[in-house]
Formats: C-alpha cells, structure tokens, sequence
C-alpha cells in the first residue's frame, strides 16, 4: 500500500505494562482505527518520555498507572507515592497526560488529587472496556482541536462585545443593528447563538418569541440576554419569554462565557454531525451544510454541483480481503479526495462506501472535470494486498447542477441517479447531469 501521508488523522502514545499491550493491542488499535487515530504502544517508561518530548503534533499521551509496577523494579523501591512522583517528575511537563488508574488508587483523595494537579489532561478508571477507552480518547480529541468558527448574530451597541477576542477563540460576532429584522437576519446567517442586549428586549419584549417560534429554528441555537444590571425580574420574564440564558454584560467575564458555550457547542455539532472513522461530514452534517450553501449561493447567485461516488464491486474487495482492509480503501479514498476541496466546498462520508462532494461555484463542465481527475486519481493508487500483489479500484459518480436542481433533496436524487447510470453503463466513470 502506498503510504505518503499517514493513515490515521491522530496518534496515541500508551505506556502500560507488557502483558496488557500483548493481550489488548490487536482490538485496540481495531476500535482506535474506526475512529481516526493511530496507538503506540510503549512498556518502557525511559522510551514512552523520549517518544513524548519529540512529539510535535496533536497527539494524546495516555499512562496506565500499572506501568508503575515495571518502575518499581527499576527502582529498588517499594513506597508506591514515591515510585508515583518518581514517574510525574519524569514527564516532560509542557504535555498533558490521560491516567488510567485502578477503582483502589480513585478512591484515595489525596492520591487523586495529586494526579489531577499533575499536567493531567484527564484520568479514566479502569476496569475500561477497549471501545468505550477509545471513544472517551476520541471525545478528548475533538475537545483539544482548534475547531469550526461558531457563530453570534448580536443585537445591541457593539462595544458590548469584544470582538476581536472572541474571534481568537473562533468565535465570529456579526451585529445587527435593527430589532425587527432581527429574525429574518438570523434565518439568512442560521447563527449558533444569538445574542441581544437587555435595553432592545425591553423594547420589543417578543424578541426571541418570534425566532423560537420558527418551526425551522435550529433547536440547539442558544439565544442570550445581555444583562447591563442585574435586573431579576427582567431575566425572569426573558427566561419565559424564549431567551436561554442570561448573562451579565461585564466586560472579559462575558467574552469567556460565550466562548465557553461556543466551545460545547463546536464539540456537539462535531459529535453529531460528522463521521467519526473520517472526520468528514456524515448525512446529519451534510445535510446542513448543503442547506447553508444553498441559500449562500442563491443570494450570491452562484452555480453548485453535487456529486455523489461510490466505490466499485466493494463487497467483493471486502470479501476477498477482509473488512478491515476494505476500511482502508475507504480511508485511501477520503485522503484522496480531501486535499482537493475548495475552502467552500463540502465532502461527505454518505454511507460505508458512498461520499457526496459539493463543488462551491463551480459549472457542470468544471465538476465534471474535477471528480473526474479525482476517479484517476484514486485509480491510481496501488494497494498491496499480498506481497508482490498491487491492485487498484475504482469509484464511480453521477452530478447534478444547483440551480438546475433547488433543494438539497433533488440535487441528491439527480446525482444518485446518474451515479446509477454510471454503474450500469460500466463503472469506473463520471456521469454527468
Ligand atoms: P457496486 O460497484 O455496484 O457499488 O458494487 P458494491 O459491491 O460496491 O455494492 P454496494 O455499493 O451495494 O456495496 C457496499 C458494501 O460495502 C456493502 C457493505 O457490506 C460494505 N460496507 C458498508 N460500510 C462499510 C464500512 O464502513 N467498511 C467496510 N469494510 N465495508 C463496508
Ligand atoms: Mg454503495
Ligand atoms: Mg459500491
């Protein structure tokens, strides 16, 4: 197989006892590839802060305290505080590390305290079962990354926001400076959080009735009452009134609590919306965003396509090579299409096998070219699956055109079915709309 850039987007350096590696490597790694990362494992403590202090990416470093048994056959040693401190003091200390320690050690405070104050990331308790160990894992990487911009539509004088510090922390504040279009701002821009100044709401007291209301409304979109003074009866008739949550508009605090809620809102979209073996777009995400691009292009006036691609007889490279080796061909194939997607374009893992692009701007003829350069590309690809055995595959797809095709749900059915007439008329090409 070829191997220019690394299969899996993260990595894990584990340190933990011989005998847990041996007997847990094979279905660890299995469930830590379905969701994107990579283990390394490690048994000495000497290689595992070597391998961590060259470190340069994103990677998470994860220290079964049981490790500290092999350490305390270094040592000579039997009190089991010390031998902990032995091993804190060894860590490089710019990381932070994810313990995993037995029921016994949790239970002594002193113990766990002492652990959570020492560049701790976070600690599991073990017995963990493999699966959930490695969804928590996952859970931490989406939490560490930088993320998606999240965005505030704001209603009230600017300088309540410190803009510029919010956007720091990705968080993208758009004013609007009239309460009755307020709605209608927020249904063209569909914000994650909207966020309005107590004197407009006193003023216009239905205010977030009317965005609540909305049958369409995004229901995880917060609506925020910027309080300048504490007025308990104010917040209390906003609470009823549709507003989620009150805030007081001190200057710093705010910024921190917006970014906050923006932070467990980019984990949530990211939990709910995207495929976890990918990164990419999975149906709920795609779905939208296709939504979002359809109402930016119509108010840009600019064409979309919609391509959806499906790999070719891929049951019959499951079923001659195994199921793990036909994810790969699927995680060959994301890393193919990936890199080539504009800044505004959408990639989608749709089903196993199946990915939906969404070319921003771009005519027929244009998409055509571009998925088709995309098939050979991926054509191109050799696939080692015995020594001296290269094998390549191929996908198939079919286009539709927005504005040809208006809803996302039409421009789906046209690209299916041309994706369909592609596999009829002989695989491995691109049918047009
Ligand atoms: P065609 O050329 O007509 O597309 O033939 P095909 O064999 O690819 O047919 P189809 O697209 O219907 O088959 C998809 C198969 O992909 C069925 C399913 O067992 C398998 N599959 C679905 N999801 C995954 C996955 O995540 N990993 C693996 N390895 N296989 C998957
Ligand atoms: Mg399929
Ligand atoms: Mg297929």
């Amino acid at each position: 197989m070829s191997t220019e850039a690394p299969l899996y987007r993260h990595q894990v350096l584990f340190l933990s006892q011989s005998f847990f590696i041996k007997d847990n490597r094979a279905e660890l790694l299995l469930h830590a590839h379905k969701y994107d990362f990579d283990i390394r494992f490690f048994s000495e403590v000497a290689e595992f802060t070597a391998a961590v202090a060259a470190d340069r990416g994103a990677s998470l470093f994860v220290i079964d305290l049981d490790a500290l048994h092999n350490m305390q056959a270094d040592l000579h040693d039997s009190r089991k505080t010390l031998m902990l401190g032995e091993l804190l003091e060894r860590l490089p200390r710019e990381h932070a590390y994810v313990y995993l320690q037995s029921g016994r050690q949790g239970s002594r405070f002193l113990l766990q305290q002492r652990l959570v104050d020492s560049n701790c990331l976070a600690y599991a308790e073990k017995p963990i079962a493999n699966d959930v160990l490695v969804d928590k894992l996952f859970n931490l990487f989406v939490r560490t990354k930088r993320g998606d911009l999240v965005s505030v539509v704001h209603l009230g004088p600017p300088g309540d926001l410190d803009t510029a510090a919010l956007l720091a922390q990705q968080v993208e504040v758009v004013h609007h400076p009239d309460p009755t279009t307020l709605h209608l701002r927020v249904k063209e821009l569909q914000p994650d959080l909207v966020v309005i100044a107590d004197d407009e709401y006193r003023r216009l007291d239905a205010l977030a009735r009317v965005m609540k209301k909305n049958i369409e409304a995004d229901p995880v979109r917060e609506i925020v009452l910027l309080q300048r003074r504490p007025d308990e009866a104010l917040a209390r008739r906003a609470l009823g009134d549709g507003f989620d949550t009150v805030l007081q508009a001190t200057a710093g605090l705010v910024e921190a609590q917006l970014a906050n809620r923006a932070a467990r809102i980019r984990v949530s979209k990211d939990l709910i919306g995207k495929d976890r073996a990918t990164g990419l777009l999975n149906k709920v995400g795609l779905q939208r965003k296709t939504q979002d691009l359809i109402r930016q292009a119509t108010l840009e006036d600019k064409p979309l396509a919609f391509g959806v691609i499906d790999i070719d007889k891929f049951k019959t490279i499951n079923d001659t090579w195994g199921h793990h080796f036909g994810d790969i061909v699927i995680k060959r194939l994301c890393l193919c299409l990936a890199p080539q997607m504009g800044e505004r374009d959408l990639l989608a893992r749709f089903g196993g096998e199946e990915f939906v692009l969404v070319f921003w701007d771009c005519t027929p003829d244009e998409a055509w070219r571009r998925l088709d350069a995309l098939r050979q590309a991926f054509g191109a690809i050799e696939f080692q699956v015995a020594r001296g055995d290269l094998r390549r595959f191929s996908f198939s797809g079919g286009l539709a055109a927005f504005p040809e095709h208006r809803s996302e749900n039409a421009l789906f059915l046209r690209a299916d079915a041309m994706l369909y007439t592609a596999k009829e008329s002989g695989r491995n090409r691109i049918c047009p709309t």
